[in-house]
């Protein structure tokens, strides 16, 4: 038995149908950037496709070859959005991952030990707080000291900002014409840790908007950088706490990390198996709002003008996953005076992917760099996207640029505080 467990043996055999509904066409390649940057066909949906079934049906063995192409593959749904035959490329990723866990190499295994202990936010803000120590001491971090030290370069240089605290409730702003319903705030581990500003935002953004807005205690990571490496019970474990945390009310659940609403998303598909949970899983799901869904639904609140050329990077897990292609767009030109210059080449995934470009360096800096010379080339000096990864994979590809990298959330409410306190002075963008 090549797989894990009978159990990963038999979730992969539960993809064959999926597998098989390829019919070669070769739509995908031109979507797909590990096909696009390598032009082989094995970094191709479609190779990846033909292997997978291959080793499923036990045509040909698990080399690390077959391996490395498949865990190549950063789960960015290109092929998905275009496939006309209804192949879905996550489901497929997850069930070999799952199954092939035990056969990768001890590094990988040892960053997916690693990466459990995240699903705590509290431990990962003490972690956030102690490399920020040693970043002022100027000591080596705990990343650099594991062999993440590329970790570092990522995140944000201001630390200290407020974390939002779960079960804190905040008001819908007084002078707003709707006072209507509650929105429930999902917190996340890495946006409630390193992107609390952007929570921040939000808030302030959908109260001004006549929303309350509740964050319950309880929930915590989404699971989707564990069942992308390989931790799919674990990621399970994630999805039931979050669900026991957020299902208590059926108000709409505003996320502002592009990748954890789309996996939230399809909490449904992944708890579709446990008799416990399967139709508690399928009903958070359908409240799940990605948060420029839910702003986009209401009128807007007063923006101040914000003169300045914008470029937009649509998140893979934004586009593809979710296919939100016109809100994010019309959120941007709501702002006076922003222009928004698309870029070249859209949808390409910036090569963030979770932590795929960090065990996966050479293909995250390929697309890191391919982005940002697209970003350049639009002679914007902002650039703005809806995910954490992407913005600090953008930071990192950008770094002395002069192009600042800012949250879609984070463009409006500083447009919005600027009409609030009624200045005369244009809202400036500031690099976090
Ligand atoms: S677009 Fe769909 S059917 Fe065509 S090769 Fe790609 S995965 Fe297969
Ligand atoms: S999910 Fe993205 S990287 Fe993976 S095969 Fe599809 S297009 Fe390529």
């Amino acid at each position: 038995m090549l797989t894990r467990t009978q159990e990963g043996s038999a979730r992969l055999q539960e993809q064959k149908a999926n597998m098989e509904a390829c019919i070669r066409c070769g739509l995908c390649l031109s979507v797909c950037p590990t096909y696009l940057e390598t032009r082989r066909e094995e970094e191709s949906p479609r190779g990846r496709i033909a292997l997978a079934l291959a080793v499923t049906e036990g045509h040909i063995t698990l080399t690390p070859a077959v391996m490395r192409h498949e865990e190549n593959c950063l789960v960015c749904e290109a092929c998905t959005a275009v496939c006309p035959a209804g192949f879905h490329m996550e489901p497929l990723a997850l069930a070999f991952r799952d199954a092939v866990q035990r056969r990768r190499p001890w590094r990988r295994r040892l960053l997916s030990t690693v990466l459990s202990p995240l699903a705590k936010p509290a431990l990962l803000r003490f972690l956030t707080r102690l490399g920020g120590l040693a970043r002022q001491l100027r000591l080596a971090s705990v990343p650099s000291l594991i062999g993440l030290g590329r970790v570092e370069a990522m995140l944000p240089q201001k630390t200290g900002r407020p974390f939002i605290a779960q079960g804190q409730r905040w008001a819908p702003a007084t002078n707003t014409s709707t006072h209507d319903g509650e929105a429930i705030l999902f917190a996340g581990c890495v946006m409630s840790t390193l992107f609390p500003h952007v929570h921040q935002a939000l808030i302030e953004l959908l109260t001004a908007q006549g929303w309350a807005v509740s964050a319950p205690t309880g929930q915590g990571c989404c699971g989707a950088i564990h069942a992308h490496n390989g931790l799919l019970d674990d990621a399970k474990e994630m999805a039931r706490r979050n669900i026991q945390a957020l299902e208590k009310r059926g108000d709409p659940i505003a996320v502002d990390s592009a990748g954890c609403a789309a996996f939230l998303k399809g909490y449904g598909r992944l708890l579709q198996d446990d008799p416990n949970f399967a139709e508690r899983a399928q009903s958070l799901a359908t409240r799940v709002r990605e948060s420029t869904e839910l702003v986009a639904s209401r009128p807007l609140p007063p923006l101040a003008s914000a003169p300045g050329a914008v470029t937009y990077q649509e998140a893979c897990h934004l586009v593809h996953a979710q296919r939100i292609v016109a809100e994010p767009r019309a959120l941007l030109r709501a702002v006076p005076g922003i222009e928004l210059r698309e870029l070249p080449e859209r949808g390409v995934c910036c090569g963030s992917a979770g932590v795929h470009n960090l065990l996966h360096r050479e293909m995250g800096d390929a697309l890191g760099q391919r982005l940002a010379r697209s970003v350049r080339e639009t002679g914007a000096s902002v650039v703005v996207t809806t995910n954490p990864g992407c913005a600090l994979q953008l930071q990192a590809h950008l770094a002395g640029s002069g192009v600042r990298v800012r949250h879609l959330l984070e463009v409006l409410a500083e447009a919005h505080q600027a009409a609030r306190q009624g200045t005369r002075e244009k809202a400036a963008y500031h690099v976090s």
